[in-house]
């Protein structure tokens, strides 16, 4: 596949929802240009793949998009899905500690603005709470360095919030330990107004403030969805994306990457037959690891730092049940447990009381296992792992129900690893590849691994890409 010589051609490696998202900036820009998409699996999407349980259609990867930034209900509505933008029925999730769920009350990524708040007296014990009251008396010193979430909240309020507040939300978020996650990378805005001199509890209270700001309206809801599951955007975006003269090719894994005189080339396909490609510019929109692989010759100061961010591996098991078979409560969306419990599930999401897409004589439950640095969590068989949860409901919340279906996801280096200097480590990959004329990075690993944040990497590559090539001395690589 020769690059035309009078129209350039971009090629993007990867079709998950970052791939995805720069292939449409691309053809939905002015722009004259060719553009690929080349993927390694069967079918694009990445971490967004729907699946079916009981006959009912599921999201086995992610299932939720932040609401409150716009690129991915923007997106959703670019390729025609608007109509199929929801939110969820139930948002209020709790924590299973201390023997039972308790609500969780408002807090920034599990830190509370106000530990007297009456849901807190379930969730810390009174020594905790008295402990994390001395944030207002400890000095406020600016935190210039990053420093891991956990560790701070654990030195400024006490142990308890850390374990059984932080940590089950960063587990959710990032199946990450509150200990390494970068205070900088995962709560910038925490992190402001800590440098500001602001207490911990201080911050989180004006954090919270500010995303309650709505003036004159109502909040917008936290997250929204998509009718049938979010795993419709990358298929839907692929679509329109083609139908805009894109080519998107599945199946089509990307070996080898490398500088020509004229641009680059790619190497396709399995070792046994491999196809070389051609193209002006490259956007590389895979996880870290398969990036820093194909970078090492064009940009190896990129791969080195690429190569060092750790990814956690997490599996989703999906358990369906007759509604009629259960007999017990399940309040709000679902449930947080924290690792000091030592339970198997990290999450449960209630599916079914969430999405109204799902039929109301199903009870859909999605339980999550695996957390950084624990693939001993997963290292059994699919029915232990459905087993595992299954005892974990039934000790969390009394379900005993007889199971009509059950899907066992494995996401295998499923989530990027934000460790403490992570900001510092993308500085330097972006210095590394905006060294190297026509090409770019994009995906969860750099800036927020949330659908929007990602879906943001990959329209901003497309700028930049086509920035280039609007300067042709350089994507020319003269
Ligand atoms: C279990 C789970 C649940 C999640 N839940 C949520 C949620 O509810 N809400 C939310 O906002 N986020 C969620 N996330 C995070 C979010 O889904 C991801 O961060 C995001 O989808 C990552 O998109 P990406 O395009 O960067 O990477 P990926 O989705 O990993 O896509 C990269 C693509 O590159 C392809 N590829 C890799 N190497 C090559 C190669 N050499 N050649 C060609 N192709 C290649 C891969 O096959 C893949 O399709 C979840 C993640 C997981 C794992």
């Amino acid at each position: 596949m020769p690059a035309d010589a009078q129209r350039p051609n971009v090629v993007v490696v990867g079709g998950g929802i970052a791939g995805l998202a720069a292939a449409h900036a691309l053809v939905t820009s002015r722009a004259d240009i060719a553009v690929t998409v080349l993927e390694g699996n069967a079918d694009v999407g990445g971490k967004l793949r729907l699946g079916a349980i009981a006959g009912q259609p599921v999201d086995l990867g992610a299932e939720a998009m932040l609401n409150r930034r716009p690129e991915g209900t923007a997106l959703a509505r670019a390729v025609g899905l608007e109509a199929a933008i929801v939110h969820p029925r139930a948002t209020s999730a709790g924590v299973w500690t201390r023997g039972s769920v308790r609500p969780l009350p408002p807090t920034v990524m599990g830190i509370p603005a106000d530990v007297s708040a009456p849901a807190l007296g379930s969730l810390l014990s009174p020594a905790g709470r008295a402990r994390a009251q001395l944030d207002r008396w400890l000095p406020s010193r600016g935190v210039e360095d990053d420093v891991g979430v956990g560790r701070l909240v654990a030195r400024r309020l006490g142990r308890q919030v850390r374990d059984r507040l932080v940590d089950p939300m960063l587990g959710g978020v990032y199946a990450g330990r509150s200990d390494e996650i970068s205070l900088q990378a995962a709560l910038p805005q925490v992190a402001a107004h800590l440098r500001a001199g602001s207490g911990l509890l201080a911050a989180a209270s004006r954090v919270l403030a500010r995303s309650d700001e709505s003036p004159g309206q109502d909040p917008l809801p936290v997250f929204a969805g998509i009718d049938g599951g979010v795993g419709r955007l990358p298929a839907a975006v692929a679509g329109d994306a083609v139908r805009r003269g894109a080519v998107v090719r599945c199946s089509t894994m990307v070996r080898g990457l490398e500088r020509t005189p004229s641009g680059w080339r790619l190497v396709v396909g399995p070792a046994a037959r491999p196809e070389e490609v051609s193209a002006d510019a490259v956007i590389v929109a895979t996880p870290a690891l398969a990036a820093a692989r194909l970078l090492r010759s064009a940009a190896p100061h990129a791969a080195h730092e690429l190569g060092g961010i750790e990814y956690a591996s997490v599996a989703v098991v999906t358990l369906a049940m007759r509604a009629a078979d259960v007999s017990v409560e399940l309040p709000g969306s679902g449930f947080l447990v924290p690792a000091v419990d030592g339970r198997a599930i990290k999450a449960a999401t209630y599916s079914s009381r969430k999405w109204g897409w799902l039929q109301d004589d199903l009870v859909v439950i999605r339980c999550s296992i695996g957390r950084h640095r624990d693939e001993a969590a997963l290292q059994h068989s699919d029915a232990e792992l459905v087993q595992a949860a299954v005892a974990d409901l039934g000790d969390a919340v009394g379900l005993r129900a007889p199971l009509l279906d059950a899907n066992v996801t494995r996401w295998g280096g499923g989530l990027p690893q934000y460790a403490v200097g992570h900001l510092d480590r993308v500085r330097r990959i972006r210095e590394s590849v905006a060294a190297v004329p026509g090409l770019d990075v994009c995906g969860a690993a750099f800036a927020g691994v949330g659908i929007p944040a990602v879906i943001a990497t990959g329209t901003q590559a497309a700028a930049r890409v086509l920035e280039q090539l609007r300067e042709p001395r350089q994507w020319r690589h003269e």
